[in-house]
């Protein structure tokens, strides 16, 4: 692990400050940063430890609900107000990492996760995520993790969190924090939020150096009592998804009046996909209606030789999270 400097600043706006300094990162779980240090992927000049930052706190906010950026991903999944009104976001959660990980992980970290590509963990081989313009390993090499939409000649790598999967799906907003124009604060919605590889796949997310994540805002939710997030993956616990649906039904008289669908380990950033909910509104909540959502939620996939099965995977992902979603037997 190279050498850095550690603080641990005890509020917002120091460790803003402390972070405006090129090469630092915040520390908040630590369970990818700590491991991509010690792997040298990462190598920050400085640790802004955000733990005595008072960010955990998860309560309502008007109709919708608050998290804190320090909210652990366990106590999230397991608090009253997101197992009642946010069934997804707690089943994303659930399906994520381990306890123990789930223990350390916070909300903020997880937004910024990184991808799990292999050849991003490994400094010996081409990475442009990892060093801008050296190639991509994957584009050559193993790619069944790898996804099939939102793809660019400079990288195919997945986006590896559940969580983000269900905010999509639930129009969360991001809060930020920065200094640097005076005391700013943004609120950015989640599909603004991770950005697409395009020719640039080291920048990933919204957010400028320094830049502090503070909470996140869930609006008020019609999709609670139909909702499910399902997760395919190689082992039942503890490995990422090959593909994931977050899907919510809202249905009034026999038709689907709202719907949401978002998919997971399919694509560069968290997927939502507007052409399956639209083909959902005004149909009756059935196999059919399903299954011509989930063909056209796979809008031009761009499968590689070994991550081709994802694309029928995907598929039958959303019509399975549906069918559950809905209560079909
Ligand atoms: C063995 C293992 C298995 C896993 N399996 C899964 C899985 O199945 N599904 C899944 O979704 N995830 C999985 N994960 C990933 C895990 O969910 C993330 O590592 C975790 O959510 C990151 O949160 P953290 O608080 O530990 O972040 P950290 O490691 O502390 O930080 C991650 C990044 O976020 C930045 N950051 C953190 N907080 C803020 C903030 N408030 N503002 C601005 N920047 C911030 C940091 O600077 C860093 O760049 C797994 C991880 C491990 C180690
Ligand atoms: S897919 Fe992306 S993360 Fe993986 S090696 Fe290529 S550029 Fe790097």
């Amino acid at each position: 692990m190279k050498p850095f400097s550690y603080v641990r600043p005890s509020d917002t706006r120091a460790a803003i400050a402390a972070a405006g300094a090129g090469g630092a990162s915040f520390l908040a779980g630590g369970t990818t940063l700590i491991d991509l240090m010690r792997l040298e992927v990462m190598t920050p000049s400085a640790v802004v430890d955000l733990g005595r930052l008072p960010l955990a706190a998860i309560e309502r906010s008007g109709d919708g609900l608050r998290i804190g950026a320090l909210a652990r991903n366990s106590d999230v999944a397991t608090h009253p107000l997101v197992v009642e009104r946010y069934p997804l976001l707690a089943q994303a959660l659930l399906a994520g990492a381990s306890q123990q990980v789930r223990n350390m992980a916070t909300v903020g970290g997880n937004l910024l996760q990184r991808t799990r590509c292999p050849y991003f963990r490994d400094p010996a081989v081409a990475c442009n995520k990892r060093a801008p313009g050296t190639g991509c390993a994957a584009l050559d090499g193993y790619t069944r993790s790898h996804a099939i939409l939102g793809t660019s000649a400079s990288c195919i790598a997945t986006h590896p969190s559940d969580m983000c999967v269900a905010l999509a799906a639930l129009d969360a907003v991001i809060h930020t924090r920065h200094t640097r124009r005076g005391d700013q604060v943004r609120a950015i919605p989640i599909a603004e939020f991770h950005t697409q590889p395009g020719e640039h796949p080291e920048i990933e997310s919204a957010l400028e150096h320094g830049e502090l994540i503070t909470h996140v805002e869930l609006p008020a939710s019609p999709f609670a009592a139909h909702a499910r997030y399902v997760k395919v993956r190689d082992r039942a616990a503890f490995a990422f998804a090959l593909a994931a649906a977050a899907v919510g039904l809202d249905v009034a008289d026999g038709r689907i009046r709202a719907a949401r669908v978002a998919l997971g380990g399919v694509a560069t950033v968290p997927w939502r996909s507007p052409e399956a909910e639209q083909a959902l509104i005004g149909q009756p909540p059935n196999r059919a209606s399903f299954e011509r959502a989930a063909a056209a939620a796979l809008v031009d996939p761009k499968p590689r030789r070994d991550n081709a099965f994802k694309v029928e995977l995907a598929r039958r992902t959303v019509v399975r999270a549906l069918e559950l979603a809905w209560g079909t037997p």
